[in-house]
């Protein structure tokens, strides 16, 4: 069984990114910015921003993070997007979910403007994506998708099966592997047999939030599993795959934690250097 190190891929891929700055900074005698907001002193949040400010200057990127109290008023908000989408100094902006209930999460999204949207979030990215158009695609995805090719770089024709029909990751990824050719099935919570349709699956990702929900009598012997699911239990951090069992069948799994994570913020980077060059265009 491979083990998809997701560290090591996105090592290579910062790596590849770091180059690419050098070499637009030469052409342009300017890097790409990102600018994240983060609103309120969740910890999970702090250490997602904190990662990802560090992964930003790592590679070159100009990176800054605005920092707001949970108290702040969603005017604010709006008019510091408005001021980022006007400011050409910046390639990317992503504001921090989850946001305080008194935040309207959809008006926020939909004020990045869509060439700045480096979470993929944007309607107009959403439309772009499944119509099979270049635009940002949700850094979660987009590192699974990327971890697939690593392992299969020929897709088409083979069955995928996406556990999850979330905004986040289920609809993108799914329409990642269409664009691949793949026959895709999405799956959710009212699908009434998802063992049935796991043990179709050529490539399977699950993106849920159930621990250990995809068992090894699931998977189909030479599946690719891609385990999306950050799930904390009292046995420690697990994923939405049973690891053990899913290992003895599978062609290839990722971990939980070091699969599908450090992918992410690779990608957010990958968006943010994607957006600058759009832009230079
Ligand atoms: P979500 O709660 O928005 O969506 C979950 C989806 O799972 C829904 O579409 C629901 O229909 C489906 N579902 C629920 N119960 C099911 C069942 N019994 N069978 C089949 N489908 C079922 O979740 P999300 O935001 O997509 O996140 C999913 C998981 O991925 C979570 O554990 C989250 O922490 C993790 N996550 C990881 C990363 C990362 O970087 N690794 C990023 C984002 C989310």
């Amino acid at each position: 069984m491979i083990l998809i190190d997701g560290k090591k891929i996105a090592a290579e891929l910062r790596e590849e990114l770091k180059q690419e700055v050098s070499e637009l900074k030469t052409k342009y005698n300017k890097v790409p910015g990102l600018t994240v907001i983060l609103i309120g002193d969740m910890a999970p949040s702090q250490i997602y921003v904190r990662n990802k400010e560090k992964s930003a200057n790592e590679v070159g990127l100009k990176s800054e993070v605005i920092k707001y109290p949970d108290t702040v008023d969603e005017k604010t908000i709006l008019e510091k997007i408005k001021e980022l989408n006007d400011d050409e100094s910046i390639s990317g902006i992503l504001v921090q979910l989850p946001l305080p209930k008194h935040i309207d999460k959809q008006k926020v999204i939909e004020t990045i403007t869509p060439s700045k949207d480096v979470d993929g979030f944007h309607p107009m990215n959403v439309g772009n994506l499944s119509s099979g158009y270049e635009s940002s695609v949700p850094c979660t995805p987009l590192g699974c998708y990327l971890m697939i090719k690593k392992i299969e770089p020929n897709l088409s024709g083979k069955k995928a099966v996406v556990v999850g029909r979330s905004n986040l990751n289920g609809k993108p990824m799914t329409q990642l592997l269409l664009k691949e050719n793949c026959t895709v099935t999405i799956t959710h919570s009212r699908t009434k047999d998802l063992k049935a349709e796991c043990l179709e699956a050529d490539i399977i990702v699950a993106a849920v939030g159930i621990p250990e929900l995809v068992k090894g009598d699931w998977v189909k012997k030479d599946a690719i599993v891609i385990d999306v699911g950050i799930n904390k239990t009292d046995n420690g951090l697990v994923g939405d795959v049973a690891f053990d069992e899913v290992s003895k069948n599978a062609k290839a799994l990722t971990p939980v934690p070091g699969g599908v994570g450090p992918m992410t913020i690779a990608c957010l980077l990958k968006n943010t250097i994607d957006c600058f060059k759009r832009a230079q265009i």
